[in-house]
């Protein structure tokens, strides 16, 4: 049950932050990925969600690799490999840098998206980091409103979305 419910959290998470990314990145600059080789083998597996309890923020990388006595979450992402990660993508690794800064107490430099056919090292800069607050503060502001509007007319975004089912804006 309760990993029904972590697992809800964290799919709930990746749609909004897909959905209100445009947005923030033209506000707030986001970096984007350099590329790197990242060597799989150091990759370990986390046991348990990481937990931020003063953003109410759950969630689990993939995995988290060890560096210079900091830990680095890699988040990996399935189908086509963009020329560069999406900014919804960027949002989510950066929700994972926080959750390991709060968890571990040392902040990570980067975090690392793979994609199937390149690996990407997006900074957690400093800047990231408040566009994540303020796109978590937006969030909660929507949740209060009784309804939100579509921020897309995207009908491919609305056939890969987990609420399309009960949206009553979606376009496919
Ligand atoms: S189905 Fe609804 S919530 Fe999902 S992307 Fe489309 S408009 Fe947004």
């Amino acid at each position: 049950m309760l990993t029904l419910v972590l697992g809800f959290i964290l799919l709930f998470l990746a749609a909004v932050f897909y959905w209100l990314s445009a947005r923030q990145r033209r506000a707030s600059g986001l970096p984007g990925g350099r590329v790197i080789y990242a060597d799989t083998r150091a990759w370990g597996p986390l046991e348990k969600p990481l937990f931020d309890g003063q953003l109410g923020l759950t969630g689990k990388p993939d995995y988290l690799v060890e560096q210079d006595g900091r830990f680095i979450p890699v988040e990996v992402k399935t189908g086509r490999t963009p020329s560069a990660p999406h900014d919804s993508h960027i949002f989510q690794l950066a929700a994972y840098c926080r959750l390991v800064e709060k968890t571990y107490g040392k902040r990570p430099p980067y975090g690392i998206l793979h994609y199937p056919g390149r690996d990407f090292a997006v900074d957690y800069t400093p800047e990231l980091e408040s566009a994540l607050l303020d796109l978590l503060a937006e969030m909660r502001r929507d949740e209060r409103r009784e309804s939100v509007g579509r921020s897309h007319a995207d009908p491919a975004r609305c056939r890969g979305c987990g609420f399309r089912s009960v949206c009553d804006q979606k376009l496919a």
